[in-house]
Formats: structure tokens, sequence, C-alpha cells
């Protein structure tokens, strides 16, 4: 029988990563007889990819003019205080049990984080699936159910199911508070930074296998980019790469996808319609790190506010905007600015057993990958 291991070892093959980095050096070098200065300065929008990178040390592979710059491309990383502080405050309410996906539940708003609200006591209950919601939204007929809907256009789909389940289903107690969010307005928040030093990117998967690959275009065409759409594992990583700096000897900027085994260009195009059905473009919402962006994110339709727990529980959620701590980088860190070892409370007063910021929390965030796999220990 085909173990699960056959599937992904040929990815993994420490002989096939270092022929690439062998490749990647070739290329690099052409860039660097063009001009000594110029630098390949790669965004990872995707945490799982940044994982990828810190997890097998890819980094350490790279020529000296090719950097990794860590993106927004974490849903628990980039959720703003006060958006936090909307679920805490929901699940501090007697009648209210508080459903949310994962690490969110670990994440500190300005008044602790989901976790201690549910130690003081508080029904807060972190699922997989959220079709799960449902079974507690039927078990307690005399509670208000709330979903605290995160992620990126790849998991928005999964909280659709739910909604379009609870309508036909007629559970009339279950609401949700929709926080996903859309890549690539984030990419242009990005790229319209004075400071940004970005000049190429791996693309999310997860994302493009439901909005398709093609949804990158516009970085290639307005910036110049080149873009690549790269699996999750390490050759997947190391050729997306190559492939970026291969066009970048060139001089070419394309739009390429080296995720053909589960990416198309016009992505998953049912999923679509049925989040278009339910959902529809909010005029803008707050980033942490990144701050307001202007149609990036989604909210209910009109015709299911009935359903929308930002307009059933209006008068007791506050929507000022909350910044971090001060000493918190996680913005920088977000906007490509630094890295995860350039902030001071690093491995000190921030861990993953202490977080201070969300990009320590996630298991996505990049603080988080860089103190589990760059060998720091705390007090470092
Ligand atoms: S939600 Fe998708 S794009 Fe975002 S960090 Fe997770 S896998 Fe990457
Ligand atoms: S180390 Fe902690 S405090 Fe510093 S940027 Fe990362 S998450 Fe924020």
């Amino acid at each position: 029988m085909l173990e699960l291991k056959q599937l992904y070892q040929g990815f993994r093959e420490p002989e096939t990563i270092a022929r690439l980095a062998e490749q990647i050096k070739q290329q690099a070098e052409l860039v660097k007889q063009r001009d000594p200065a110029e630098k390949i300065n790669i965004m990872e929008v995707c945490g799982g990819h940044t994982h990828t990178i810190m997890k097998y040390g890819l980094n350490q592979l790279l020529p000296d003019n090719i950097e990794f710059i860590h993106g927004p491309g974490c849903p628990v990383c980039i959720m703003p205080k006060e958006r936090i502080d909307h679920a805490i405050t929901l699940a501090s309410q007697p009648d209210i049990i508080l459903v949310t996906l994962g690490d969110m539940i670990r994440v500190p708003g300005s008044k602790g984080s989901l976790a201690q609200c549910r130690a003081n006591g508080h029904d807060v209950r972190p699922i997989y699936d959220p079709l799960d919601t449902l079974q507690i939204a039927k078990d307690n007929p005399d509670k208000k159910v709330v979903f605290f809907a995160i992620g990126f256009e790849t998991s928005t789909p999964m909280t659709v199911v739910l909604l379009e389940q609870a309508e036909k289903l007629a559970i009339t107690n279950l609401y949700f508070h929709i926080n996903h969010v859309l890549v690539p307005p984030a990419i242009s928040a990005v790229m319209a930074d004075p400071a940004v030093r970005v000049n190429a990117f791996i693309g999310p998967s997860h994302v493009s296998v439901i909005q398709g690959s093609e949804i990158y275009r516009f970085a290639v065409d307005n910036y110049n980019t080149p873009v690549v759409v790269s699996g999750f594992e390490p050759v997947d990583v190391m050729e997306s790469i190559l492939r970026i700096t291969t066009q970048r000897a060139k001089g070419e900027a394309e739009l390429d996808n080296q995720y053909t085994r589960a990416v198309t260009p016009e992505g998953n195009t049912k999923a679509q319609e049925l989040v278009n059905t339910y959902l529809c473009v909010r005029e803008d919402f707050r980033w942490r790190g990144l701050g307001p962006i202007p149609e990036s994110a989604l909210r209910l339709r009109d015709e299911y506010q009935h359903r929308d727990a930002e307009i059933k529980f209006a008068d007791i959620l506050q929507h000022e905007p909350i910044e971090d701590h001060k000493a918190c980088q996680c913005g920088d860190i977000l906007r490509g600015l630094c890295k995860p070892k350039d902030c001071k409370v690093f491995a000190r007063g921030c861990t993953p057993d202490s977080p201070m910021g969300s990009c320590m929390v996630s298991s996505e965030g990049a603080c988080n990958a860089y103190y589990r796999y760059s060998g720091v220990t705390e007090n470092a």
C-alpha cells in the first residue's frame, strides 16, 4: 500500500535540494555580474512558506544577493487587537458561546486572550472544523453561538459552507463575526510602502487553490516583480526561488505557477461562487502592522445580516483602533521591514510560551518559525 511518506519524500530529498541550490547560485551570479549591488528580495507572503524555509534551513543555502522577507500571510498575525477584543467581549457574555479556530485563542488583545477568558470560566471553544459549530448550536438552543471566522481566501469557503448549512437547517442561534481577509490588497499595501524592499514574490498556494494563480497578475503588471506560486515542500520552494532568480537574471518579470499539482489559473470557481453568494467585500479593514487597507476583507451580504454578530451585538463592540505593545515589532515584520531577530524582546520577553505579539503566537507566524528552527533558547 502506498504510504503518505512516499508521496512527499521526493519533495524533501537532500540531493535535489542541493542541486537546486547550485542552480540558484549560478543564476544569482549572472545577476551579480550585471549589477553587484542588485539584491533579489523575495517576500514569501504565506506563513506556511516561512516555516518550510526555516525548518529546512533553506535561507542558509542561498547566495548573499538573495534575501527572504517575511510577509503578512498569516490570518492570526494580521488580526488587529480591537477585533480580538470583539471576540473576548462576546465570549464574556453569559449567554454566548464563542467558537473559533486553533491559534486564535492564544493571541493577546488589549484585555488578555480568549484562552484567559476561557480560564476565567467563559465558554470559548476552539475547533478544527467550522462545521462542528453546527452541533454546538444545536446542542445549546438556549445560548447564542458566535463563530469568530478568520483566514484568507483559503478558509473562507469553509465558513460559507457552515453558513449555508445553518440557513438550510434554520438554526437560528448561530451568528458570524467575519474576519476573512484577502491577499491581493495586502500585497498592494506592502508595495505601496515607500520603504519597501521586496522585488519578487513567492505566491501563497493554498489561496490560489481557491482563487487561481491569475489573482497575482496585477503584482507582475503593476510592480514589475516576478511572482511564482509555490508548493510547501522544500523542493517546491527551492524550485520557485530558482524560477524567480532565472527571471531576474534575464531581466524578466512573469507570473509563474510551480504548484501545478494543485493550482490552476482560474482556481475553484464553484467555491468562489459559493463565497460570493454569502459574502461581499468590505469598504476597508485594519490589518495589524499594515493599517487600514481598502477592500481587503469580506463581510456578510445584506441578505444575511440576521447572522452578523457585528450587527446583532453592535452595542457592546468597540471599533477604536488599538495599537500593539510599544516593544513589539510585529507590524514591521508583517510589512517586510525587519526580521524577528531584530525585535529587542525576541526570545527574551517574547517566547511561544509567553508571547507578546501575534507573530510569536501563531504556528504560521515568522517569530514562531525563527524561534522554533533557528536554535535560539530563551534569554538568548
Ligand atoms: S492561510 Fe494560507 S496563505 Fe495564509 S499563512 Fe495559512 S497557508 Fe499561508
Ligand atoms: S518577537 Fe514577539 S514582540 Fe517581537 S515582533 Fe515578534 S511577536 Fe512581536
